[in-house]
């Protein structure tokens, strides 16, 4: 049964729960997940409410939400807040038993009123696979023993109880995301807060670049002469951006990239949850650097546990005056993979559908509201500190096999020891594996890894020496993006992981373009037959490498010509 709720009804729970948000019209997706958090889901009433106070048009607001996949759209208004299980099935979970653990979850027949049990692609946690998310809250090496335990816990048997997200305290968010605890269990703190982070030298030199001791041009100087690279994905020099960025005239802006959505990486979230000042006081140079008017972070809805760290360590900034009050605003993603295309990202911080822009202009002329800005990784300036206060060498030490730096490596799949590791930019699977990981996981023989999450294609074991970095991959038909390392073993095939990647950039593709929208559906289709039709996935590869407008259509055929020369046996028949 679902209440019938009046106009005035709604009305009221809009101004209730969206409140002084409503007077800033690029905060759309903010004013969604006030009401998607409050009913676990987004009735239309109040989106027609929503629409009408703000002066736009219905349209307009549900091409937004149903853009993102955290929105769930329904008729009615319901009795009780929707409660969602969601189940990763990207690759490293599933070789950790997703598959199973989603059917066990619909075994446990959960008797609450109103809940929907779904799969969702990668959450950021692949190290602790398999993992489940009960609304916001992770649980780890989840079983469905687990599931069923956040499920009885006191916030979902009865919803008009339950906390809201504002009543938890950093430490209890800190500790939710390490799985499922008792809610009122408050342990310390496990990240470094600003006092702490000051003892050991933070924001010294944000001081030295306020007060003209270091000046603007011999930090970009300095940051071009270290091997800093963009550390999304894409790898573009640090230095170079911020002095591009720096020739265009303001108002500039900076928006901070902390999307992490390429499967297989959690190495953002790895060092925001222990360090975020050593981010902040990177975001804060950069500001400085280029004048910024204001500072855009953009986290993943996934990152709930991330983003209260943020608002509290932004918080400690605001309260001590290192930061006037708004200064750096956090926007949540909305369950969009495409969003941490930098120009998705513009449109989804400006309140629109996270769809990739043409270029040229790039965004570091013509980004947020139409102004330059400064697009980095979380990573990217997590950096900054350490190398301007040890000098452009200290980072360039680093590196094997000819290669310059340190990267976090974010090590999932079938090894001993998974995680991020920091290491020598350069280093070989074998070695990562080896020094840094353990080993191989028990009776587990090595056959093959991704080197660059979905994007970045499939090797086989042989290919065991290639220098990991930044361009070395490339005459291989793989990159290494973000760094996300998925290790295969004989128990695996690598057309399996070919398969979820495509399944994956189906379900992500925006649907902008067609090559993109129509060719990963193809794809799918041919990738499940026993035998591969290489011709026709060929025609498709072809289409989506040349006519995609992005990254994700251009780069999705990787893994089909990854399997086709490097693990031809596994597509033929018999
Ligand atoms: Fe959207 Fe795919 Fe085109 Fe990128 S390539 S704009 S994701 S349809």
């Amino acid at each position: 049964m679902n209440f019938k709720k009046t106009d005035r009804d709604v009305t009221s729970d809009i101004k209730r729960l969206i409140g002084s948000e409503l007077d800033t019209p690029s905060r759309l997706i903010e004013q969604l997940h006030a009401i998607n958090d409050h009913f676990g889901c987004l009735p239309k009433p109040h989106m027609a409410a929503l629409s009408q106070i703000t002066a736009r048009t219905e349209v307009e607001v549900i091409e937004v939400a149903s853009f993102y996949h955290h929105f769930h759209i329904v008729d009615e208004v319901p009795n009780e807040t929707q409660v969602t299980i969601r189940i990763c099935n990207s690759t490293s979970c599933c070789m950790a038993g997703a598959d199973e653990l989603l059917t066990a979850v619909h075994e446990l027949k959960i008797d609450h009123p109103n809940f929907v049990i779904e799969t969702a692609p990668c959450i950021g946690r692949c190290e602790q696979a398999p993992v489940a998310v009960v609304q916001q809250f992770p649980i780890v090496a989840a079983t469905a023993q687990k599931v069923w335990e956040a499920m009885e816990a006191e916030q979902y048997k009865h919803p008009s109880s339950r906390r809201t997200r504002e009543s938890f305290s950093a430490a209890e968010v800190v500790e939710q995301c390490a799985g499922i605890v008792p809610i009122n269990t408050v342990i310390n703190p496990s990240w470094v807060g600003v006092t702490n982070y000051r003892i050991n030298g933070g924001y010294r030199l944000l001081s030295s670049v306020r007060g003209g001791q270091i000046t603007t041009d011999s930090l970009i100087e300095e940051l071009e002469s270290s091997a800093l690279r963009g550390l999304g994905g894409a790898g573009f020099p640090a230095g170079r951006k911020w002095r591009v960025v720096n020739g265009f005239g303001g108002p500039r802006f900076i928006a901070v990239n902390l999307d992490e959505g390429e499967p297989g990486t959690f190495k953002d979230r790895t060092f925001l949850e222990r360090d975020p000042h050593r981010f902040l006081e990177g975001l804060l140079i950069a500001s400085e650097v280029i004048e910024a008017e204001h500072c855009y972070i953009y986290i993943r809805d996934e990152y709930h546990g991330c983003r209260q760290i943020l608002i509290d360590a932004i918080s400690e900034l605001a309260d001590e005056g290192t930061i006037s009050e708004g200064f750096l605003e956090i926007r949540r993603g909305a369950g969009a993979y495409i969003c941490g295309e930098e120009s998705a990202m513009i449109e989804s911080i400006e309140g629109k559908r996270g769809e990739p822009r043409h270029r040229p202009p790039y965004v570091a002329e013509v980004g947020l509201f139409g102004h330059p800005t400064l697009v980095h990784n979380f990573e990217t300036l997590y950096w900054v500190r350490d190398i301007i206060e040890r000098g452009a060498q200290w980072f360039g030490t680093y590196g094997r096999n000819g290669r310059k730096g340190l990267r976090s490596f974010s090590v999932s799949g079938r090894v001993k020891l998974p995680g991020v590791k920091v290491a020598p930019a350069g280093i070989t699977i074998s070695e990562l594996i080896d020094e840094y990981c353990g080993g191989m996981a028990d009776e587990q023989i090595f056959y093959g890894y991704m080197p660059g999450g979905a994007s970045g294609g499939i090797l086989p074991a042989n290919l065991n020496a290639i220098p990991l970095d930044f361009d070395t991959l490339q005459p291989y038909g793989c990159f290494i993006g973000s760094a996300a390392v998925v290790v295969l073993s004989q128990a695996d095939r690598a057309r399996d992981a070919a398969l979820n990647v495509m399944s994956f950039f189906e379900h992500e593709s925006c649907g902008q373009c067609t090559p993109c929208r129509l060719g990963t559906q193809a794809s799918v289709r041919l990738m499940q037959e026993p035998a591969w039709n290489n011709d026709a996935l060929g025609d498709l590869k072809q289409v989506m490498a040349d006519a995609s407008i992005c990254g994700l259509g251009q780069a999705a055929p990787n893994v089909i010509s990854c399997v086709q020369k490097y693990f031809p046996d596994e597509v033929v028949d018999g």
